[in-house]
């Protein structure tokens, strides 16, 4: 059984006594995000949001209710224009750091950028000489190959900001990210299993839910799904939600997202600086600002209002969610369970009286990352509490920002209220995690505090700002990281290693994993199986591939003669080598570069001609990592 919490009320924010009369905005103030939409996907570019600038007019919803309330409503003004935010992404925290490139003159900043790519692992280390000629041109394109950035030996923004980012997080060099991390047995991945999907019955290692009840056109699952849906967005309903931002509730606004941003960056730095990601995404380390938006007009698409409709029906917080429940809907099943979810689902939508009011609650909504860039809702945020209940949201929305791709990808093919805990229980669980980094601290630093309250900062803390937020259940989260560990649940969501919270094979899911999560029930068991390469292999070169110190038969029985030879597909123990499951954006240079290895060691290993460091990897390919 699923234990069911109550509509989450945002406590402080109610104690600050900001807008009482219209607590109910505040049963949650977490967002949420689109079914297949990846926030960094390759296709959003930085500044290519539709969102800003979009200009609505004198659009109305309601216009009788909000005639009433404001008799002169100003016309709605692009949140752009009103606020002085540029649509571009990428800021220029080296803005003061000059661009450099092969001949150029500054000899200070190329001495920093030399000292930098040799803590990086430029090979041959540089001479720190101030000359930017070839030797430095060759190692800043490795340096981007290694951090999936465009590679043209031009150190701008992106370059500085990366080189920055490394700085900040006191990385330098290749570093063993991934050393924390074990592979997942068959019974973790069974728990798993079962904390994604906790109505459903387990026999026999396998997962199973019985079948569902009440489809069909006009059928019960359907009537009380649209009245579960109608209860809890009439209920939500407000004029008020369509008025824009005055620029006085707008103006902290940035500077607390910026702050949020940096928080998060400095606490999970050595995750978020290492994983692979490829150029064109939105997000690199110390080089991306959040995009935010005003959510009361913003522009909502049909479409857009399904997907959140989707979010309304599975989201295991909300009341249609137990519908799904009780008529024992599982979308892992293609019909009639999720042929009948989306049918009422677009259903709902296609009305179109309740497609404007799913609008209108959507542009109440106190923060929502879905599109890539974060819509605010400012009047959720007054007061010196409110922008710390602004802060720790904007933490929230910059995981989302900051979740791998393919840990997106991942949890939207897995789908449903599953989908849910993978990506707004864990998102968190690492926002209580850091914010409580911040809390244990608070009194003492000033400097986030002025940042965060700006005007309205008192030296004495309200302690009413150091509460938890509200938060999705952490009931699944908390279950899998018991079963995981911390360290596979890091690697999983900020590195898109989905294998490693045992996503793969035998994961009940909407769509195919493949090549998004590769988990294999072998994989602990194989963790130290080295298999002899075609051609066969004496001991001499199996130890020099995988810089073994012992050999071993699978018995235990140890290898001592470097001039056997084994045939090709001969399984041997090796104790210290590990496996390494590609994802879609790694890179050899990335992948080496996470385990702390060279480029060459890694070619070694796995018996691959020398090809450039960002030469891709077939996702789910097994990549051998030689003992180091
Ligand atoms: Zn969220």
């Amino acid at each position: 059984m699923r234990t069911r919490k109550p509509p989450f009320v945002r406590s402080s924010e109610l104690a600050n006594g900001v807008i009482p009369d219209r607590s109910r905005f505040w049963q949650s103030s977490s967002p949420l995000e689109i079914a297949g939409e990846t926030p960094s996907a390759p296709e959003r570019q930085p500044g290519g949001d539709q969102a800003f600038g979009h200009h609505f007019g004198n659009f109305r919803l309601h216009p009788n209710a909000q005639t009433g309330l404001t008799p002169s409503l100003p016309p709605v003004i692009p949140f752009t224009s009103t606020h002085g935010i540029t649509i571009q992404t990428q800021r220029t925290p080296g803005s003061s750091r000059p661009t450099l490139r092969q001949g150029s003159p500054h000899p200070e900043d190329i001495e920093l950028l030399q000292e930098r790519l040799n803590a990086d692992g430029a090979t041959p280390a540089l001479e720190v000489d101030g000359i930017f000629g070839p030797l430095t041109d060759a190692a800043t394109r490795e340096f981007q190959r290694r951090h999936g950035l465009i590679v043209d030996g031009i150190v701008g923004p992106q370059t500085w900001g990366a080189i920055n980012a490394l700085e900040r997080a006191g990385i330098a060099g290749p570093e063993d990210v991934l050393s924390g991390t074990r592979p997942v047995t068959a019974e973790q991945h069974l728990e798993v299993e079962q904390a994604l999907h906790p109505n459903a019955q387990i026999s026999g290692g396998s997962v199973t839910t019985p079948p569902m009840t009440g489809a069909g056109v006009g059928g019960e699952f359907e009537q009380h799904m649209i009245a579960a849906l109608d209860t809890l967005i009439t209920s939500r309903v407000n004029p008020e939600n369509e008025m824009p931002a005055s620029p006085d509730l707008m103006d902290p606004i940035r500077e607390i997202a910026d702050a949020a941003q940096q928080t998060v960056e400095d606490f999970y730095a050595r995750y978020i600086v290492m994983a692979s990601r490829t150029p064109t995404g939105s997000y690199h380390p110390g080089s991306f600002r959040i995009p935010l938006g005003d959510a009361s007009t913003r522009p909502v698409s049909r479409e857009y209002a399904a997907a959140w409709i989707d979010y309304f029906m599975s989201e295991p917080s909300y009341e249609p969610s137990q519908v799904l429940t009780d008529h024992h809907v599982d979308t892992s099943r293609d019909r009639p369970d999720r042929a009948e979810y989306t049918r009422v689902r677009d259903l709902y939508v296609s009305n179109d009286t309740r497609f404007r009011n799913v609008r209108n609650v959507i542009r109440g909504w106190p923060a929502e990352a879905g599109s890539g860039t974060v819509f605010i809702q400012p009047r959720e945020y007054q007061g010196g509490i409110g922008r710390w209940s602004l802060f720790k949201t904007m933490m929230h929305e910059f995981l989302h920002l900051v979740t791998h791709p393919n840990y997106a990808r991942a949890a939207a093919a897995v789908g449903g209220s599953a989908r849910q805990a993978l990506i707004e229980g864990f998102t968190d669980h690492f926002t209580l995690q850091v914010w409580r980094h911040v809390r244990d601290s608070l009194e003492a630093n000033h400097t986030l505090r002025q940042r965060v309250e700006g005007n309205l900062f008192q030296p004495d803390l309200d302690p009413a700002i150091l509460e938890d937020p509200s938060t999705y259940s952490q009931e699944a989260p908390e279950r899998i990281v018991a079963a995981v560990g911390e360290e596979n649940a890091r690697v999983a969501y900020f590195m898109g290693h989905a294998d490693l919270l045992g996503l793969g094979a035998g994961t009940r899911s909407e769509a195919p994993l493949t090549g998004i999560a590769t988990w294999e029930p072998t994989d602990s068991d194989t963790a130290e199986q080295y298999t002899v390469h075609a051609g066969g292999e004496t001991v001499a070169q199996i130890r020099e591939r995988t810089n073994a110190a012992t050999i071993m038969e699978l018995d235990g029985t140890a290898v001592v003669d470097d001039t056997q030879r084994f045939a090709a597909g001969h399984r041997l123990r090796i104790p210290g080598i590990r496996w390494h499951r590609a994802i879609a954006e790694d890179t050899r240079a990335q992948v080496a570069g996470q385990h702390g290895i060279t480029l060459e060691q890694l070619e070694r290993a796995n018996g691959w001609t020398h090809r450039r460091g960002d030469t891709p990897i077939p996702p789910g390919t097994r990549v051998l990592i030689p003992r180091h």
